[in-house]
Parts: structure tokens; sequence; C-alpha cells
């Protein structure tokens, strides 16, 4: 399974699947059609299938077109999101298996930014092969999603799944917001060391003009501050020791920053 990053609006990112054997692809998210029809036609690839990870607009908004290009494509999407997104097929919870090409993806049920939130996970297949995650809104390099329609406790839940992933899993995270959460985390935990290092790449990086996504999994618990709600050092920047709190206090400065 290769893996394409396209870029679409003014900072999503559309994640195309591509099995080259049977010339095939998926996406997720696709939040523009253009770029995915013109990676399609340099595949020379058939899409089959639309993976949703929750039901904004940026995410499910060109389903309905790019149904019109391929009417056989199947549209995936969580069960707790039907009626919300434009002509889901499948409605997947927690554990389902969703097969690309040889992969076999599983579900994770992760609400907090919406409340239907899912997130696909590819294990690995052979030892020393990566996993790979597509998690959406909920979790960001350096950040994670807005709780729009989740409590503080829900999120933390779907992020402790998600931080309970092995350390070289993929993140594929639906929009390039990194450089401006290291930013808050920089402000929270000015002296972690591995976030130094990091804020400096990254915002290298973007001066570069480079995407920083994918990032993983291992460096995201070293450095970013929404899966470290049981760090002292983060317990003591919001002045709670509860980490439901600490997660919660943490949120609502990032909102106002
Ligand atoms: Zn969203
Ligand atoms: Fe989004």
């Amino acid at each position: 399974m290769e893996i394409y990053r396209l870029p679409a609006l003014s900072d999503n990112y559309i994640f195309l699947l591509h099995d080259p054997n049977q010339k095939i692809a998926a996406v997720v998210d696709p939040a523009e059609v253009l770029p995915v029809l013109e990676k399609l036609k340099s595949l020379e690839a058939e899409l089959v299938a639309i993976f949703n990870t929750h039901h904004h607009c940026d995410h499910v908004g060109v389903n309905q077109q790019l149904i019109k290009e391929f009417p056989q494509l199947t549209v995936y999407g969580g069960v707790e999101d039907k009626g919300r997104i434009p002509r889901q097929k499948v409605f997947l919870q927690e554990g389902d298996p969703v097969q690309f090409a040889q992969r076999v993806g599983q579900v994770l049920f992760v609400p907090g930014h919406t409340s239907g939130h899912i997130a696909y996970y590819f294990p690995p297949v052979t030892t020393g092969e990566i996993g790979e995650l597509f998690c959406g809104d909920t979790l960001f390099a350096g950040g994670c999603g807005r709780l729009f329609e989740g409590t503080p406790a829900q999120m933390v839940k779907s992020l402790s799944k998600l931080r309970s992933l092995p350390d070289n899993t993929r993140i594929w995270c639906a929009h390039e917001y990194t450089l401006k959460n290291l930013q808050f985390a920089m402000t929270v935990e000015p002296q972690n060391p591995d976030l130094q290092v990091r804020f400096a790449e990254i915002k290298a990086a973007r001066g570069r003009n480079e995407p920083t996504v994918p990032s993983m999994i291992g460096v995201e618990k070293r450095t970013n501050p929404f899966l470290r709600w049981d760090q002292s050092s983060l317990q003591l920047a919001v002045n709670s020791q509860d980490p439901i709190q600490t997660f919660a206090r943490l949120r609502g400065k990032k909102d106002r920053f």
C-alpha cells in the first residue's frame, strides 16, 4: 500500500492509498476533488473507497462529486455519523475491520472532536514494517482537535487509545497545524528538551515550506502536551494533579492561544 499526501484547501491533507498491483485507490477525508482526480489520473488508478473520519465539511465535502466520477465506490464512516456523511454506505464501530489492497485496518472509535469520530489503524503486516494511523482531527502533530462535540474525559480516553499504539506508528493527521501547535506546547512545557529540538526542526521545515505530516506516535508521546496529561511538568503548568483536569485546562489554554 502506497500512501500519497495531497494538500487541499488552506491547510488540509487528503491521503490517497494506492495499490499499484490492482490499480485501485482509496482516499481518506477528501476535502477537494481536483487534487484527487489528478493523482488518480497520473497513477491510472480507479477510486474504490472513501474512508471518512468524521462529518465535518472539510473531510466529507466532496464525497458526492467523487461518487459521480466513480459510481462504484464505497463510502465508509462511523456508525454514530449516520445521516451526517454524504452517501455513506458502511457504518463502522470500534474494532471493525476495513480492507484495502492487502492490508486490513481496524477501526478505533475516538470521540471528542466530534461525537462520531473514528480513526483507521493499519497495523504492520510483517515485522520491521510500520503501522499507519489515519486519525482525522483527533490527534494532530503537536496537538489535538478542538472539543466541538465531546468532553475532556472522552477525548482523554480517545487519545489514550492512540497513545497506546506502537511508537513507530505513522500519524497521518488531516491538517498542517504543527508549527502553531508546537508554539503553544513551548509555552506550557518550555523545559522539555525533546520539544525544544522538535520545535526548532519544525520551524526550519516550515520555513522551507515542507510538510510536517506524517508524524510518529513515539515523537508525539515525548512532545505533544495533549498526550502528556499525566506528566508532572504539565500538571504543574496548569496547576492540577488530575489527568483529565490537566487535559481540560491545556485544551482551554490552547483554545485561547
Ligand atoms: Zn473536523
Ligand atoms: Fe478538519
